[in-house]
């Protein structure tokens, strides 16, 4: 699990300033100078982050929410702020002990500052719901995933009861799943540089036996086709060049038209694609039963399409995978891929694994191994086993030593790692399609860019070419993610 801190673009302060800048990267900049010089009357909100890109992208919307209702600006001090609200991730191990543990913490700011308000908000509190303020009775509000939304009215009841005696107020707790209105109720979306996430679907209806997600989110629902599009189209207009689509079934999209049909995931890759000014897709996460015949034909057809796909697989062997209740066999998953990669064959995979499900024979695990070595993974996120409370795979016999389960992991990990580092190594005197995003830190006259593969390629070049893709020859490797380039051609605005 990670934990980050989310860093602020104080939109709501932006937005009062007189001049709009007309470029991305100076509305972002513009952004932070505003926060420097906000005034102390202003209320402040920090939020930390756990987990995946969705929490990320959810706790976004919860700034921009705060900050229309409230005028709230966010800050990356929690000793400064005036709410704290911790976007929690139930998917690793323990997430629950780290939710407490980090909210002790904050209790002792609240302490010194009783006027503190503090949230929880996320899968961990969607699957703790009221006990979450039994074990931590300071905590002021909870909502779910699905509620995110309704916190300017939380936030509103909150001080509404303020004065009242303790008997008389109610629980702030929020943690249904009222469908797609979360959807509805958001804010305009914000521009971020020339990369943004949007989120497409909600929720998981695959319900794999060792995961929470179809319990805390609920079961997918996708927006409806017209929203994701508006939504992108503003993003490009304001400059956004990569589109990151979000969901945790992502290609089980199934948004309604405005005719009230429905459309797939590959119908709508063809749409977002043929918006002006998007020259990059990607998306995540995808689960290999919904990866089409008609999702392949878009990496043929769509130049917009990275070859760089992140499909999880969780297991290289057909007894785990059964276990796991994912529906596919590791046959299914390889023969995707090689109708993939005979379109793209420099096309980087990425997966996550689970080592050490319960059950996982040395023979199950050597089959991973294999299947690791013969698909030639670029990067993972790989994990040993935990119990998610309330899941099947929870009450599954589980023997394997501690021990053995770490050796396998390491193992696996390792050969992933060595994997990632050849294929950066193989990047050398090749040619790469950057999206030029900043000027770099420490040498004014170069750039800094990602390639499809996600490295950062740095070059010489002109701060005017920010935001544009541009064909960048690879001429050294610096690290496994860093490497230097010349640049060939700069694309024309793809707009
Ligand atoms: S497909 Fe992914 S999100 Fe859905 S239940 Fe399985 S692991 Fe969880």
């Amino acid at each position: 699990m990670t934990v980050q801190t989310f860093i602020p673009t104080a939109r709501a302060a932006a937005e009062k300033t007189a001049s709009q800048p007309s470029h991305p990267a100076d509305l972002v900049q513009a952004s932070f100078d505003q926060a420097d010089f906000q005034d102390t009357m202003v209320k402040k909100l920090y939020i930390e982050t756990q987990g995946c890109q969705m929490n990320e992208y959810d706790s976004h919307r919860m700034a921009d929410l705060l900050g229309d209702s409230h005028g709230y600006v966010l800050t990356t001090d929690p000793n400064e702020a005036d709410i704290l609200l911790m976007n929690t991730c139930s998917i690793r191990e323990k997430a629950q002990e780290k939710v407490f543990s980090g909210l002790g913490r904050w209790r002792k700011l609240k302490e010194q500052n009783p006027d503190l308000i503090i949230g929880v908000g996320g899968c961990v509190a969607s699957q703790e719901g009221d006990t979450i303020q039994k074990r931590a009775p300071y905590v002021d509000m909870v909502f779910g995933p699905q509620t995110l939304h309704r916190l300017p009215q939380m936030l509103d009841q909150h001080h509404q009861q303020i004065e009242k005696p303790k008997s008389e107020k109610i629980k702030l707790v929020d943690i249904s799943f009222p469908d797609i209105e979360k959807f509805d109720f958001l804010p305009e979306p914000r521009v971020e540089g020339f990369k943004a996430f949007v989120s497409i679907m909600e929720g998981c209806s695959k319900y794999c036996s060792f995961c929470v997600v179809p319990y805390t989110r609920g079961e997918e629902v996708s927006r409806p086709l017209d929203d994701v599009l508006a939504e992108i189209a503003t993003l490009a207009e304001k400059g956004v060049r990569e589109v990151n689509l979000l969901g945790q079934n992502v290609n089980g999209y199934r948004g309604e038209t405005f005719e009230g049909e429905i459309c797939t995931f590959a119908e709508l890759i063809r749409l977002v694609a043929a918006i002006p000014g998007i020259g990059r897709i990607r998306y995540t996460t995808s689960h290999p039963l919904e990866f089409s015949e008609e999702l392949i034909e878009c990496y043929r057809d769509l130049p917009q399409m990275v070859s760089h796909l992140h499909l999880p697989v969780q297991s290289g062997s057909n007894d785990v995978l059964k276990a796991m209740k994912r529906n596919h066999s590791i046959d299914v998953y390889i023969e995707k891929i090689a109708k993939l990669r005979a379109i793209r064959p420099d096309m980087h995979l990425s997966s996550d694994f689970i080592i050490g499900f319960p059950g996982e024979t040395d023979e199950n695990y050597q089959e991973t191994l294999q299947f690791i070595k013969d698909l030639d993974f670029d990067h993972s996120y790989s994990f040993i086993y935990s119990k998610r409370p309330g899941t099947p795979a929870s009450e599954l016999p589980d023997e394997t030593p501690e021990l053995v389960k770490k050796a396998r992991l390491a193992e696996i990990q390792k050969v992933i790692k060595q994997s990632s580092i050849d294929k950066t190594d193989a990047m050398l005197g090749r040619t790469e399609r950057v999206l030029i995003e900043k000027v770099s830190d420490h040498h004014p006259h170069m750039l800094v860019g990602t390639a499809d593969n996600t490295r950062l390629v740095s070059f010489e070049g002109s701060a005017d070419w920010i935001g544009q893709f541009a064909e960048v020859e690879i001429t050294e490797i610096k690290t496994l993610n860093f490497v230097y380039g010349k640049l060939l051609n700069l694309e024309s605005d793809v707009a």
